[in-house]
């Protein structure tokens, strides 16, 4: 292509080159935000775009736009989102965890109940110390639902460990729960690393509360209005 236009409009070598180096930058950069986006492993093809503010009046909308701009994974900070079901958290999650991919950070998207049981496994197959540094590498982790299942001691200490060694490394963590910074400590098994892990994830950290209506029951609630709506007209005919 490069080539047929370069003879056809006889361009120089110098320009021709240029063209060709072009399309190869490009065809790298593509590659490589694949490969990212593949190893993210996120839920939902979501981005901060799709995110319907007027429908969730309870989220801080500037607060959201900051993050977007990612300086939070430069300064290595954290972000709590904390809500009930069904108010986006996932979705704003998956939505800054994209926006990163594409900026170029390595980003890995997980559940809190996934990392608990990969932790489990490798800590019985001798592989501790490797799942450690797995989860220490992305420069944004995100743990969805923390909370939603109990977590047993060892997954509790695991949770602990990662966080701790991100912490550690200045590396940004994305943790989404239901479960309020008031009840951590009762929440997660043992008080003190409940504690500990809230003490890390605060110290650089950014608490998004999301205490609006679930997006998810609104489609539940309009069928139910509808429903109710077609069986009062059907009353009023037949009585
Ligand atoms: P949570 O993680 O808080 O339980 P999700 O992020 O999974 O909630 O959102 C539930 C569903 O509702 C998803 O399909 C999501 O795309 C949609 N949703 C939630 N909030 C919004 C919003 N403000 N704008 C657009 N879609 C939303
Ligand atoms: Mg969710």
């Amino acid at each position: 292509m490069v080539l047929d236009d370069a003879r056809q409009q006889n361009l120089p070598l110098v320009a021709t080159l240029e063209r060709l180096l072009a399309v190869e930058v490009a065809a790298t950069g593509d590659r490589r935000l694949t490969s990212r986006l593949r190893f993210a492993c996120l839920p939902a093809p979501w981005t901060l775009a799709d995110f319907d503010y007027s429908a969730q009046p309870g989220v801080d909308e500037a607060l959201i736009r900051e993050m977007a701009t990612l300086r939070f994974v430069d300064e290595g900070s954290n972000v709590l989102l904390i809500g009930p079901p069904g108010v986006g958290k996932t979705m704003l999650a998956v939505g800054l965890g994209r926006a990163a991919a594409e900026a170029g950070h390595r980003v890995h998207f997980t559940t809190a109940a996934d990392l608990a049981a990969r932790c489990h496994k490798a800590a019985i197959e001798g592989r501790w110390a490797t799942m450690m540094r797995f989860y220490a590498g992305p420069r944004l982790l995100v743990i969805d639902e923390l909370g939603y299942l109990p977590l047993a001691a060892d997954a509790a200490s695991a949770l602990f460990q990662v966080i701790n060694t991100r912490y550690a490394n200045a590396s940004s963590t994305t943790i989404t729960t239901n479960v309020g910074i008031a009840s951590w400590a009762t929440a997660f098994g043992d008080p003190i690393v409940a504690a500990a892990m809230l003490d890390r994830l605060l110290h650089k950290g950014i608490v998004v509360g999301i205490d609006g209506p679930s997006y998810r029951l609104r489609s539940h609630q309009a069928r139910a209005e509808a429903l109710r709506t077609a069986a009062a007209t059907a009353g009023a005919t037949h009585g």
